[in-house]
């Protein structure tokens, strides 16, 4: 479900997928919109401690003060701890503390990050070896439930243990718990999944190397293999799969900082589906603000009726590139070429033969 509201509408854009129309004038310094919270999202490894799992708050690299040890969550108060766990509720909870064991269990193999060497897989390479993950992920979380007995009473049979030992030779904390968390919201939030989360823009090629391919195919059994049998094994699979292709076209950045100015440390990203209508201008009419879990979209000047709201994807020091410079890291990174009016204005300044 796209956004709503009585100041725009979400259109078709010729050229551009859909984008949000302003529907009448509106004035400078109003909120248009504020999303809710994500989808899914990661804090990385090294600032779990310092960052609330519940309203992404940076300590300034301190721990903070309410922890949860078991889950590896920390918290800036108490009432956060609280809305974290009725949001993430019993299964969740219990999945966390899993995690949490499985990664402690296989300390040795932690991985923090992926080393990318050579080309992008191919969309046939990647679907090849998605098949093959899942084939692993169904043999190693078991028969659904027959007969009564599940897997939680028999253990992995021997094929189940031969897939797990093969895959977790490297284990990538940041990627397994992405992937639960948007394993978790697919399975808490169905209707929004599949109102908001399957519709946005998808990348059919979205690995940047062969290893974060590997690392992201190992890293769906291993999910299977620690989830308990009340955890939907197809859901575990469209989950990690859609994540991969929806977040390099719609996941922002979490930074300490709340506004583009203020972006100190990188902490990690985040899909906001009901925000990634909003396209990119590098001369934007909107700013984006995070407050806590979500973001709020104030225009920047006076907008006429009929103008698209814009944000941009860039960030500090980004926005001082020039039009070629920036248009290559928009291409690498959200995969278009910008045609804003900025970029028109400059590109002509750069070709001025070309028309
Ligand atoms: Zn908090
Ligand atoms: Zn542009």
């Amino acid at each position: 479900m796209p956004p709503k509201s009585d100041l725009f509408k979400v259109e078709e854009i010729c050229g551009a997928g859909r984008g949000v129309i302003a529907s009448r004038a509106i004035p400078s310094g109003t909120i248009v919109y504020e999303s809710g919270p994500p989808a899914f999202h990661v804090i990385y490894s090294e600032y779990r401690k310092e960052t609330c799992a519940s309203c992404f708050t940076w300590n300034r690299g301190r721990t903070l003060p309410v922890r949860e040890n078991d889950l590896n969550k920390v918290f800036c108060s108490v009432s956060c701890r609280e809305s974290w766990m009725q949001e993430q509720g019993p299964i969740g909870v219990a999945a966390w503390e899993a995690l949490s064991n499985f990664v402690r269990r296989n300390q040795r193999k932690v991985c923090n990050e992926i080393v990318h060497e050579g080309d992008r897989p191919s969309q046939l390479s990647i679907e090849t070896r998605w098949r093959e993950a899942e084939e692993q992920a169904r043999v190693v979380s078991g028969p659904e439930e027959e007969n009564g007995s599940t897997r939680a009473n028999q253990g992995p049979g021997k094929a189940a243990r031969a897939i797990i030992q093969k895959v977790t030779s490297k284990i990538y904390p940041d990627i397994l718990s992405y992937l639960l968390s948007a394993h978790l919201f697919r399975t808490s939030h169905t209707e929004t999944w599949i109102d908001e989360v399957r519709s946005l823009a998808m990348d059919d090629k979205p690995y940047r190397s062969q290893n974060e391919l590997e690392a992201h195919c190992n890293s769906l059994p291993q999910l299977a293999s620690f989830l308990a049998g009340e955890h939907s094994t197809d859901y575990l699979i469209e989950a990690c799969e859609m994540v991969a292709k929806a977040d390099n076209h719609n996941a922002f950045g979490l930074y300490s900082g709340t506004n583009e100015e203020e972006r100190e440390e990188f902490m990690g990203f985040a899909v906001f589906p009901t925000a990634s209508y909003f396209n990119h201008s590098c001369r934007p009419n909107l700013i984006k603000t995070r407050n806590g879990r979500s973001w709020r979209f104030e225009t920047n000047r006076e907008i006429p009726a009929g103008t698209e709201l814009c944000i941009t994807y860039l960030g500090g020091a980004e926005k001082e590139l020039d039009v070629l410079q920036r248009r290559a890291r928009l291409q690498d990174t959200w995969g278009f070429q910008c045609s804003c009016e900025k970029c028109l204005e400059e590109a002509k300044v750069h070709q001025p033969n070309l028309d």
